[in-house]
């Protein structure tokens, strides 16, 4: 019965810190922006106090945006980045405005072949890594995975989150078909969130041990998933026992961050295209709405076509051919495969050359 209240409590809590994202993400462009700034100086007290420095992590538009506003209201903190793993043309502008160049922990190719392919989503595969790869440790996990049910750690709660959603569980849960007695199936492929962390958040973190420095990052609540998640609970600043960082943006929402980049006069890399208006006065990116490793296939279940494997077959087919067919060796038949198994696996189409529906083509009949 307490466990139960306990269960109640930790949910209301919950309840209570979203409703208050929510709250601040409908808040005017303006009070969001001087919020921002005052977290900023805040989080920049805090670690004086602490003895840290400060440093912003530099990746696409949103942090590149993030950097020109810290710039702005006078904190001049270095800006680092993983370069290499982000489009030629962000790369271009991280030179120009002066961002330090980490090299990546790993390689892409090594990730796919001894992590997995990031697909899906971070928190699916997540849960996808924990079945393939299981120990007495995460049995546990592994059985909440498969059930939904959680232990005391879980509060026990039953048919929780932590539950594979149906269609993933009938094509990677097979891992665990003796243990539960079903009949799920097992991909012929690792699958694995760990990019992030072995191309980015490694060699990273390794800069910050050295240089005795806490993090400024771009993200936003608004941006979902398992960011959201540690945004609301976390807020702005967070000084936890093992992780402090400021997200000043946290309850921005994209409108708010393209209106900054106008008003702070962000070069914007080609990859994006151009901040434009449509005519109800959305802000939007002309070309890419976000960025990432061209072999990354999170989300990719959600696009239509020409999704983003067809966009980079335009622009580079022999990389698109590589990533297909060539990336990865199978570990038991040597054979060469790609993300072309991948997807055909989760059932999403590749394969044929994008042909636009006749009304999207621009047809001159005259
Ligand atoms: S862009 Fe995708 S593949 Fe690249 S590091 Fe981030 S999550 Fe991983």
């Amino acid at each position: 019965m307490s466990e139960e209240k306990t269960r109640e409590e930790f949910l209301a809590e919950k309840k209570h810190k979203k409703q208050l994202m929510i709250q601040k993400q409908n808040e005017p462009y303006e009070i969001k922006v001087r919020r921002a700034e005052i977290r900023a100086r805040e989080f920049i007290r805090e670690l004086d106090a602490r003895g840290y420095e400060a440093h912003i992590s530099v990746g696409g538009l949103d942090s590149i945006t993030l950097l020109f506003f810290l710039r702005k209201i006078g904190i001049d903190v270095p800006a680092i980045s993983v370069s290499a793993l982000e489009d030629k043309s962000i790369q271009r502008i991280h030179e120009q405005i002066g961002v330090i160049r980490i090299s990546p922990g790993k390689s892409k190719v090594k990730i796919l072949n001894e992590n997995g392919f990031p697909v899906i989503s971070k928190r699916i595969a997540g849960k996808i890594d924990t079945l393939q790869n299981p120990t007495e440790k995460n049995k546990t996990v592994r059985h909440a995975i498969i059930t939904g049910e959680c232990g005391a750690q879980g509060h026990f709660a039953k048919n929780s989150r932590m539950k594979l959603p149906k269609k993933w569980l009938q094509l990677f849960g097979g891992y665990e078909n003796e243990n539960e007695g079903v009949n799920y199936q097992i991909a012929p492929f690792l699958v694995s969130n760990k990019c992030c962390y072995f191309m980015k958040e490694k060699p990273c973190d390794d800069w910050v041990r050295e240089h005795n420095s806490k993090p400024f990052l771009g993200l936003m609540a608004s941006e979902g998933g398992q960011r959201e998640d540690a945004l609301v609970e976390h807020g702005c600043n967070y000084f936890g026992k093992t992780t402090i960082r400021s997200a000043p943006f946290a309850p921005f929402l994209r409108q708010d961050i393209l209106q900054l980049a106008l008003d702070l006069n962000v070069p914007v890399p080609e990859i994006y295209g151009e901040i434009a208006r449509k005519p109800d006065g959305t802000l939007y990116t002309t070309k890419a709405q976000r960025t990432g490793c061209s072999m990354c296939g999170f989300g990719i279940q959600l696009e239509t076509r020409p999704h983003r494997f067809d966009l980079l077959r335009e622009r580079n087919e022999k990389e698109w051919e590589f990533w297909m067919y060539k990336c990865c060796t199978d570990p038991v038949t040597n054979e060469r495969f790609g993300w072309g198994r991948v997807l055909d696996y989760i059932g999403v189409e590749w394969e044929d050359r994008y042909i636009p529906e006749p009304e999207q083509m621009q047809l001159n009949l005259y």
